[in-house]
């Protein structure tokens, strides 16, 4: 062991709450860019934004009908069909410019502007007119009353040129973006997306979809934690797959010095002879924090190292190899990180409900506990969860199975069935 592996071998175990609030000590939402809405799905608003348009910019109809005077067809009904002479169309994109006088109707189609005069629409089931017809009939039998106001959609009743459109600090979902185009805003500040390096360590590994040699298995974790950090809103960059060699390790972490926010590295971080990501983040810069008392994921290591043709750091997160380690620990530690560096204030970004546990579970003493489970109810009687297979760090068959993440505090080292229990939502 070097030095560096021998210091942190004795390193004290860390709470969660400490490493995270250690960790988000040290970043800052990113700069802030404009970009095309086309390129802006998941990014975090940086400056709130007012409406440019008022929409509809017009009365406009709700259906497909004829647009009438209210007073005409006061009192029409199946047995007092009340009878308009039709004076022309208003189409979506094509208006009609006449008025609407006494004894007239147009033909309007859904979302075309009210003809000046009108003040209702009767929908075209309330009428002898065919639906869908293409030549305008001459006059038209309207069997129902509709009071004044009737399926219009008035001016300004969705968005309001100079009212406020979006908040800074909000997530640009696919509605957001639709609202932003809506209300004329063809581009956003958003802040930069975080850029996430992401490295696989182990002899045993393999790229995916390649056949696998004696002693091989796939590189799973480079793909959960792209995936991850894609859902986080980052920008990945896999960096493939790097020996159980110090100087492999530090080669390869050395080409994302320039590009990176924050490295991921998977493996190798233990205290095992062949764990040399320590000593490779030692090298290029820090370890400042390693082990924390969770489960899984004990092993975990964060330092930093100094960009490389620019200005602060790169953080440097060493994940235990284990898939549900490093997914548990990517989802603790390093989505918060990310999730602060793209503008958000909630950086945790889950929903907690609480949960029955419908079997009892035990975990080790003195690390919090997050159990994969199934999810289920949340009606009238309550959450349930269920463990979603074994518990083991390695079985990702549950991690895929599971929903949900139910916390078991650093005090107990079981709890019976029907214990309640907080459960972080994972989808
Ligand atoms: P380590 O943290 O390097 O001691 O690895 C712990 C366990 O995780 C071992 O069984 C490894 O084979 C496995 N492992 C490490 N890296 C990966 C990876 N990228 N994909 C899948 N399994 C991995
Ligand atoms: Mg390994």
């Amino acid at each position: 062991m070097t030095s560096t592996t021998e210091r942190a071998a004795h390193a004290p175990l860390l709470s969660l709450d400490d490493a995270r609030a250690q960790m988000l000590a040290r970043v800052a939402p990113l700069p802030v860019e404009t970009v095309a809405l086309d390129v802006a799905l998941g990014r975090v608003l940086a400056e709130s934004i007012d409406s440019l348009l008022t929409l509809p910019p017009w009365d406009n109809s709700a259906m497909d009908g004829f647009a009438v005077r209210a007073d005409d067809v006061e009192g029409a009904g199946d047995h007092h069909p009340i009878v308009l002479r039709v004076i022309g169309e208003s189409a979506a994109g094509r208006s009609f410019s006449g008025e609407v006088e006494a004894g007239t109707a147009v033909r309007i189609l859904t979302g075309a502007p009210m003809p000046n005069g009108a003040d209702a629409v009767v929908p075209v089931e309330d009428t002898d007119a065919p639906m869908g017809a293409a030549a305008l009939p001459e006059t038209v039998r309207i069997t129902a009353s509709r009071p004044p106001g009737a399926h219009v959609r008035r001016v300004g009743s969705d968005l309001r040129e100079g009212y406020p459109l979006l908040a800074a600090g909000t997530e640009l979902a696919p509605a957001a973006l639709a609202v932003a185009a809506a209300g004329g805003h063809a581009q956003l500040t958003v802040h930069r997306a975080p850029r996430v390096a992401i490295l696989a360590t182990g002899d045993e590994l393999a790229p995916v979809g390649q056949p696998l040699a004696i002693d091989q298995i796939p590189d799973s974790n480079t793909v959960g934690l792209s995936a991850q950090a894609r859902e986080s809103g980052a920008e990945i960059r896999p960096l493939g797959i790097a020996n159980d060699e110090l100087d492999v390790v530090v080669a390869r972490l050395q080409t994302a010095l320039e590009w990176a926010d924050v490295i991921v590295v998977s493996g190798g971080v233990s205290v095992g002879a062949h764990d040399v990501v320590k000593d490779a983040f030692a090298e290029i810069g820090s370890v400042d924090l390693w082990r924390v008392a969770v489960q899984p994921g004990k092993p975990l290591a964060f330092g930093s190292a100094k960009r490389v043709g620019g200005e602060g750091e790169v953080l440097l997160f060493g994940l235990p190899g284990n898939p549900v380690s490093s997914f548990v620990t990517f989802e603790l530690f390093v989505r918060p990180i990310l999730r602060r560096l793209s503008g958000h204030a909630d950086v945790i970004g889950r929903d907690h409900v609480t949960a029955i546990l419908s079997e009892p579970v035990s975990k080790s003493p003195g690390r919090r506990a997050f159990l994969r489970v199934h999810l289920d109810g949340g009606d009238d009687s309550g959450w349930t969860a269920s463990l979603a297979g074994g518990q083991d760090s390695h079985v990702l068959s549950a991690l895929a199975a599971a929903n949900a993440l139910a916390i078991v505090s650093e005090d107990d080292d079981s709890l019976p069935v029907g214990a309640n229990v907080d459960v972080i939502r994972l989808r």
